[in-house]
């Protein structure tokens, strides 16, 4: 059978693995996971109490509009409810993004190291990803901007960038839009804006208006404790969401998604809980860290990377027989460093402990 190269070089996403299947794999029990930036207090109440409740309508197909999810969506944001587009977590709305408005050959400038997905989602879909190393560990609009050709069709700028934690300002931000052409898409994807306390962090909501194309990705995997329901939009002009939404699948978003979202999208409590356990968790674990004599850098998200100064993978491996799971950074080009989010204060002690012993 003849594949299209683009998809024969395809390297394949490796996800933090469930903690099950780890625990399969390693014959250990009881351990924790601070691998995936899941969110560590877990879903939110009222999601769950929704859920429960929609359980009984499984027979049915859900929204294809998700109707009530858009309308309270569009309060809460300050946005007209039709320039919002669900998918199957923010995942589905980048590949959304690439099958509607890349052609094969078209270029996509991108931050390496950041999110693995824009890459493998350009790829699969015969776009050519341009990567621009970062500087000091932050994004480097300035070398981004260089990088636009008239081949040029869609950048990512991921603020907060996974893996690394930094942010760009928003005079940088600002800086750089003005040298994006008028018909490049910018793809602003704040997966983690929720625990960003720098407060000169921008918002793409705030150029939605504006001469440029800019596309505000979130989610409710972080912040809202829904990873496993798969659910998250992206924000942007009118005149991309009507493709967009010929594209897309008519039932992309489930049922129980659409009816949990909107429960956590009303749960203040739940959210101002997961923000300030993510804030001590880390005031902790910087202290805790640092005195183990390690390096950490800094973060305006959830998790954040540890310098070991030697081969994180046998570290890693040390530490999951002592029942933690962290990341390994080595595919995203940081041999030396682990990547952990904030657990529970109990877990947050537990990984010190494990990691003062696998060092
Ligand atoms: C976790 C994450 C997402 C969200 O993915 P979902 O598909 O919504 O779960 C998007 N971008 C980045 C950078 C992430 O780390």
């Amino acid at each position: 059978m003849k594949l299209p190269d683009y998809i024969v070089k395809l390297k394949p996403y490796v996800p933090g693995k469930p903690i099950e299947e780890l625990e399969r794999e390693y014959g250990i029990s009881g351990s924790i996971k601070l691998a995936s930036n899941e969110n560590p207090i877990g879903p939110s109440p009222k999601a769950l109490e929704a859920i429960t409740g929609a359980l009984k309508n499984l027979h049915r197909y859900p929204d294809g509009s998700s109707y009530y999810l858009r309308k309270r969506l569009a309060e809460k944001l300050k946005v007209s409810a039709n320039r919002i587009v669900f998918g199957n977590g923010s995942d589905e709305i980048i590949e959304l993004l690439v099958r509607t408005f890349l052609q094969e050959g078209d270029e996509v400038v991108m931050p390496e190291p950041s999110f693995l997905m824009y890459e493998i989602m350009v790829q699969a879909g015969g776009g050519r990803p341009v990567k621009v190393a970062l500087k000091e560990r932050v994004l480097d609009l300035e070398g981004m901007a260089e990088c636009i050709s008239s081949r040029t069709r869609m950048i990512f700028v991921n603020n907060p960038n996974n893996p690394t934690g930094t942010i760009v300002s928003r005079d940088d931000f600002e800086e750089f839009l003005q040298r994006v052409p008028p018909e490049v898409i910018v793809v602003l994807d704040e997966a983690y804006i929720d625990f960003v306390r720098d407060k000169t962090c921008p918002t793409g909501l705030d150029y939605l208006d504006g001469d440029k194309i800019v596309v505000t990705l979130r989610t409710f995997s972080k912040a809202y404790g829904l990873a496993g329901l798969r659910i998250g939009y992206g924000v942007m002009k009118e005149s991309l969401t009507d493709p967009m939404h010929r594209v897309r699948q008519p039932f992309n978003t489930n049922l129980l998604a659409q009816v949990g979202a909107l429960a956590a999208l009303d749960d203040d409590a739940f959210l101002e809980k997961t923000v300030s356990t993510v804030h001590k968790g880390l005031d902790f674990l910087y202290r805790e860290v640092e005195k183990l004599g390690l390096r950490c850098l800094p973060t305006q998200t959830n998790f954040f990377l540890i310098d070991l100064e030697r081969d994180a993978k046998s570290v890693f491996e040390k530490m999951l027989r002592g029942g933690v799971i962290v990341r390994p950074m080595t595919e995203y080009g940081y041999p030396n460093h682990i990547r952990i989010n904030v657990g529970l204060p109990e877990e947050n002690q537990r990984f010190v402990d494990v990691l003062r012993e696998a060092i």
